[in-house]
């Protein structure tokens, strides 16, 4: 794996490539590379011919500088691990490399980043994300960008400004990487302390509250929003928002009728962590047989079922 550093080697480095017609991925992360990331890069390995990591805290993202500041960042490791899941090069830009003095312009996605995170961060924070990976696509000019579902109103974010912009890429959401707790998998988590890291279980618990609801039958929006808030409370957690939405427009459902993303957001001391799960109302029903698995949040069989009886022994 190469690492390099400007947006010129970078262009460089991928032109044979292209002029070779090879498919390019590329999955933007800010780094502290985990489980999740890790995941985004075997996924592009699979799926492509050349595979770009960038890695770029984006202050233009964070809303305020003591997040930014105590950011966990490890390049080092992070060229390791990006290598080892099958990275052929790393693209870890300076700030001036990306926003050089004078660099005036923003890539801005109107209405969709109102809601649930825009709502809490401001404007500033998806401005700062839309334009970055506005950049990044333009940069890298991928075949295929990769992003996690665990943030999951960037991805509708960054497929809408794709399709606005006539962007010649196509976006690949990946499933939600989680601890073996259910906790999803954040680069912020190494920041919690062992009694937050425990509290922090609340995210997971309220989305595996209102999938149990849902799975029973429910299809009330309050109640299923009802549950999920319930199931927080025990950890002493209050979500900063937590929304029963379209999964395409993010507008708020009163009802589980179809698909609906359920999302969650709560401060945990300084961390404040995001999370959320597709509910889905055609999802088979849970009988007495099955529970939900705390890691993947899908239905398991817990025991086995009981066998009809044979015809023959019936009669
Ligand atoms: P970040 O470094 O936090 O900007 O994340 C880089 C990419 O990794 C984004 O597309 C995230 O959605 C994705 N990502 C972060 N955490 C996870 C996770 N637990 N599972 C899957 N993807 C993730």
């Amino acid at each position: 794996m190469k690492t390099l550093f400007t947006v010129g080697d970078l262009r460089a480095a991928l032109a044979p490539d292209r002029r070779d017609g090879l498919t390019i991925g590329l999955v933007p992360t800010m780094g502290a590379l985990h489980e999740g990331h890790l995941s985004l890069i075997r996924r592009a390995r699979a799926q492509c011919d050349r595979v770009v990591v960038s890695l770029f805290v984006n202050p233009a993202q964070f809303n305020e500088r003591s997040d930014l500041d105590r950011y966990p960042r490890q390049a080092r490791r992070d060229a390791a691990l990006a290598a080892e899941s099958g990275a052929d090069l790393l693209f870890t830009p300076t700030v001036e490399e990306i926003y050089p003095p004078g660099f005036a312009t923003a890539v801005e996605v109107l209405g969709l980043t109102d809601r649930l995170e825009g709502e809490t961060r401001g404007a500033a924070h998806f401005r700062g994300v839309t334009t970055i990976v506005t950049k990044l696509l333009c940069i890298v000019l991928p075949d295929i960008a990769y992003f996690g579902q665990k943030d999951a109103q960037q991805v509708v974010v960054v497929r809408r400004l794709v399709v606005d912009l006539n962007l010649p890429v196509r976006v690949e959401a990946c499933p939600t990487v989680r601890e073996p707790d259910g906790l999803a998998m954040s680069s912020r988590n190494a920041l919690l302390s062992a009694e937050e890291r425990s509290r922090a279980l609340a995210l997971p618990a309220a989305l595996n509250a209102a999938r149990v609801r849902a799975a029973a039958g429910e299809r009330s929006g309050d109640a299923l929003l009802d549950a999920a808030r319930e199931a927080m409370l025990p950890f002493g957690v209050e979500p900063e928002y937590l929304a029963l939405v379209d999964p395409d427009t993010l507008e708020p459902l009163g009802a589980l009728a179809r698909e609906a993303l359920l999302a969650v957001a709560a401060q945990i001391g300084e961390i404040r962590l995001i999370d959320n799960a597709v509910l889905n109302p055609t999802a088979a029903r849970l009988d007495e047989t099955q529970s939900i698995d705390d890691e993947t949040l899908q239905p398991t069989v817990t025991s086995t079922p009981r066998q009809p009886l044979p015809r023959k022994a019936i009669a």
